[in-house]
């Protein structure tokens, strides 16, 4: 193994043969993939990475040489970071920047914790809504909220995407219901 000493908490993105993103990987793994020439990369990050005999960029995404089949997976984790990466780091009501998550129905009135329920919220809004409905203020939500679907929620909800990771991820405008 060669001994790399990749910059601390960075990570890099995995795509498929087929270019679509897998998964987030250490630098260091990544490296080991293109050293051992079972991925290539596609774009470099910050530095160079030295192993006993190489030298290279740190990678930053890198795309597998023989695809991989990968399971198909129809649930996404609901965490704070995928909510605001599915609702593109704006408000749901203002499209100002986004700081809380809001519940469209109150949660202190049985509003549920789940994709369909809640949206990514500037926190004037989010202040301003207290307990009430969108429909109670005369607010309307930019887009219905739904549980994200593709290959780039695979990488979401654990940490923020590399801005270099946005050509393939694809984030810039969430889907609408
Ligand atoms: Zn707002």
């Amino acid at each position: 193994m060669p001994d790399i000493r990749p910059t601390v908490g960075s990570g890099a993105l995995v795509l498929n043969a087929t270019y679509e993103p897998l998964c987030v990987v250490s630098v260091r793994r990544a490296a080991i993939l293109v050293l051992s020439a079972k991925a290539v990369c596609v774009a470099d990050g910050e530095g160079i990475l030295h192993s006993a005999r190489d030298a290279l960029p740190v990678p930053s995404v890198v795309r597998l040489t023989r695809y991989v089949r990968v399971p198909y997976r129809t649930h996404v984790g609901l965490s704070r970071r995928a909510i605001f990466a599915r609702d593109g780091w704006r408000c749901a009501y203002c499209r100002g920047p986004a700081e809380t998550i809001d519940h469209v129905f109150p949660r202190s009135r049985g509003g549920r914790h789940a994709w369909e329920n809640v949206v990514a919220a500037c926190a004037r809004c989010n202040h301003t809504k207290g307990d009430k409905t969108p429909a109670e203020l005369g607010w309307r939500l930019h887009s219905a909220p739904a549980a994200p679907k593709g290959a780039a929620w695979r990488v979401l909800g654990h940490r923020a995407p590399d801005p270099r990771w946005a050509d393939w991820l694809d984030l810039r405008e969430p889907e609408a219901a």
